[in-house]
């Protein structure tokens, strides 16, 4: 179905990101995946061609130039090439938004110009081993101490883990009041301040997820994001940005795995033709082109009207939700159509549909998402 959300400036901006893509990312893919890590130079280059926060008012190093399809082209073009690793939009869509809204201007001319260009690599350090949905449940605290705050506690499944510069840490600030969160920048090497191992995961290979611990780590005031109560609110404000980011990827994987999976059907024979040729391949085939096509119109609908500031929370829960359980579901079907080659790690379906498994579950689950639903209906 054509799309027609995009000017000729998004047709352009497409063209030269994944140009970007296929030259400094696409052959490096295996020697990232098997290091378990992406290199500090691609941060750098993706900074020099202009794809890094772009957004940023001019005074941080940005064009100032806030339309979020520049965000969401970002999102389908990496899961176009089924790049997990190099996790842009994390830093683009999901974590310099906190600095740029609730950062001092102290703050946002420290560190947004670094985020810019690459030097700074940011990460945020929410889940816990013992809570992830239940943030509320959080351990972690910081302390006020007058001048500054002590930070105690653990953290993990954190995305760039190892190679962040920046961590956005949220803690408890208040023992009698669960509600009481704030969110705290740590830096790289600060004293009391460790990286945990980078975690084995069965997707996303280059991508650092790592556990972090922070042992009396001394927080100045200079750097609490905000008010070190209010982190909640924060949470609150910025999630249907980062429910909408993971949407739009989403449904970019489920594209790309339909794609690929339309290439290889038309080669592939059995019986003496080639297996497109089979009513229930075309059946299957017309099932998710109709279903991606949909699930698009909502997403595309959802990036205008963030634009135009009215997303509401649970409509971005809905497009996460439809979105990431289809990418699975897509994902699970087109396994099926390559037979055994798509069980075979040399066929790029197999590492699409590892990859895709996380959409469920990460920046809340799809069950999380059906709650906020319901709720938001009035249940
Ligand atoms: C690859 C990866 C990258 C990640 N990156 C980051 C990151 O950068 N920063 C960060 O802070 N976190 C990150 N996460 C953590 C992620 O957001 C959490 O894993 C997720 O929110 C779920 O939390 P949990 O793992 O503790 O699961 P749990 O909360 O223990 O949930 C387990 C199961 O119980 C279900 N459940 C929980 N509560 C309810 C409920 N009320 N009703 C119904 N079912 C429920 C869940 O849906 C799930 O199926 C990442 C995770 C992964 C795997």
């Amino acid at each position: 179905m054509k799309r027609e959300l995009f000017d000729t400036e998004h047709d352009m901006f497409r063209k030269s990101f994944r140009t970007f893509l296929e030259r400094e990312v696409v052959p490096h893919r295996k020697e990232w995946e098997e290091a378990g890590i992406v290199p500090r130079d691609i941060w750098l280059k993706a900074g020099k061609n202009g794809f890094l926060v772009p957004w940023v008012d001019e005074q941080y190093g940005g064009t100032g130039v806030k339309d979020f399809r520049f965000d969401q082209i970002i999102c389908e073009e990496m899961a176009r090439v089924n790049e997990a690793g190099f996790f842009i939009p994390l830093q683009n869509s999901l974590i310099a938004p906190y600095i740029n809204e609730f950062g001092s201007e102290e703050q946002k001319t420290r560190i947004l110009p670094k985020c810019v260009t690459g030097e700074t690599i940011l990460a945020v350090a929410m889940t816990e081993p013992g809570t992830g949905s239940d943030l509320a449940g959080m351990k972690t605290t910081a302390v006020d101490k007058g001048d500054h705050f002590i930070l105690n506690g653990s953290k993990t499944f954190i995305s760039n883990g190892l190679l962040a510069d920046v961590i956005l840490v949220a803690a408890r600030t208040d023992p009698k009041n669960p509600h009481a969160m704030g969110m705290f920048i740590v830096e790289r090497d600060q004293e009391g301040f460790e990286r945990g191992r980078n975690l084995d995961k069965m997707g996303m290979k280059s991508q650092d997820t790592a556990e972090l611990f922070f042992n009396h780590v001394i927080i100045p005031k200079a750097n609490v994001l905000g008010n070190p109560t209010q982190g909640f609110m924060y949470l609150m404000k910025m999630l249907a940005q980062e429910r909408l980011t993971l949407a739009c990827g989403a449904v970019g994987g489920a594209q790309a795995a339909y794609d690929l999976t339309k290439s290889y059907i038309k080669e592939r024979k059995a019986f003496g033709k080639p297996i497109c040729k089979f009513q229930n391949t075309r059946f299957k085939m017309a099932e998710m082109k109709t279903e991606i096509d949909m699930a698009q119109v909502f997403v595309d609908r959802c990036v205008m009207d963030h634009n135009h500031g009215k997303l509401a929370g649970d409509i971005a829960c809905q497009a996460k939700l439809y979105t990431s359980e289809l990418a699975c579901r897509v994902a699970d079907e087109c396994v099926q159509l390559h037979g055994g080659y798509g069980y075979m790690m040399e066929y790029p379906i197999a590492s699409m549909y590892l990859n895709v498994r996380i959409h469920r579950i990460f920046a809340g689950t799809s069950e999380i998402m059906k709650e906020v639903i319901a709720r938001a209906d009035g249940l």
